[in-house]
């Protein structure tokens, strides 16, 4: 199945297709026409944008934010939305039946929550889990950074360092601003990396921007500080607002390879409550689940 049929399907169930629009400032809910369901297109580029041909030949240079500027500054991209060359939106097939759950912690004003009943259901079920977290998210819950990193069952991840859409012109998406130019991203992508690094101990390897856009610029430039983008094939909760058998019915689209996308940090929501009711049948049907350094190499 394709990804743009399993967004569909996602989409299907209701809401809007933000990664995690909705869980950031209220005053940052999705709103205006992209904000319906399935308006949000899933655009893949060509294989070979015009933009690469201006890069530089040769290796990249030490990926300082000079060098960053220098390098992808002038660049145009070709393509806004969930995907772009580099962003990992299904698991290897090497991976077998694997399923790989995802989910964000967005920060901000609103979205510092932390979803207890969502993180005990994993633990209670063994359930493997990579969580993307914004370096606002873990300011403000570092006690439960410090659980989550020690569980050797969950993976931590970038999720930013402000929450942007990320692209190198100023695009937004959900009416959350995205990054002005390559500095920009730079800045939302190490700044998080460096503070996850620093508490980890080791960088994260994993990237996903705030609303999950991108450029293939902005795509291009996560490659080069080290990190792999990683999308989604399934949209669980549309940004914490699905009611639980929405999430049911989203998360049970899920099968062998899919990334689902979630979010842990709206306790109010029918994340917990739509997973908890998916993962037996999930689990039944032969999936196992896996963080994305166990099967994304
Ligand atoms: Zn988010």
């Amino acid at each position: 199945m394709s990804l743009g049929r399993r967004v569909v399907l996602a989409a299907g169930a209701g809401g809007f297709l933000a990664g995690c629009a909705a869980s950031s400032d209220p005053g940052e809910r999705p709103r205006g026409p992209s904000s319906r369901p399935g308006s949000a297109t899933v655009r893949t580029p060509p294989p070979a944008p015009p933009s690469s041909a201006s890069a530089p030949p040769g290796p990249a240079p030490r990926a300082t934010r000079v060098a960053t500027v220098a390098r992808y500054g002038r660049m145009t991209p070709v393509s806004w939305g969930f995907t772009a060359p580099g962003v990992v939106t299904e698991l290897p097939p090497a991976a077998g039946r694997a399923i790989a759950l995802t989910f964000d912690a967005c920060g901000g004003p609103g979205g510092g929550g932390y979803d207890r009943e969502l993180i005990d259901l994993l633990r209670a079920r063994k359930v493997p889990a990579t969580l993307f977290l914004n370096a606002r998210w873990t300011d403000a819950n570092r006690a439960r950074f410090d659980q989550l990193m020690s569980d050797p069952l969950f993976e931590i991840a970038n999720h930013g360092t402000r929450h942007r859409p990320l692209s190198v012109s100023g695009r937004s998406a959900y009416g959350i601003a995205g990054t002005r130019d390559a500095g920009e991203v730079f800045d939302e992508v190490a700044g998080n990396r460096d503070k996850l690094t620093a508490l980890l101990g080791h960088p994260p390897r994993f990237f996903r921007s705030g609303t999950a856009y991108c450029d293939d610029v902005a795509a291009r430039i996560v490659a080069e500080l080290g990190e792999r983008f990683a999308g989604f094939s399934v949209n669980a909760d549309a940004g914490a607002t699905f009611t639980p058998a929405q999430v049911h019915r989203a998360a049970l689209t899920a099968t062998a390879g899919s990334i689902v996308i979630g979010h842990m940090n709206h306790p109010a929501g029918g994340t917990a409550e739509g997973m908890a009711r998916a993962l037996p049948a999930l689990l039944a049907s032969g999936h196992r689940f896996v963080r994305l350094s166990d099967v994304v190499h």
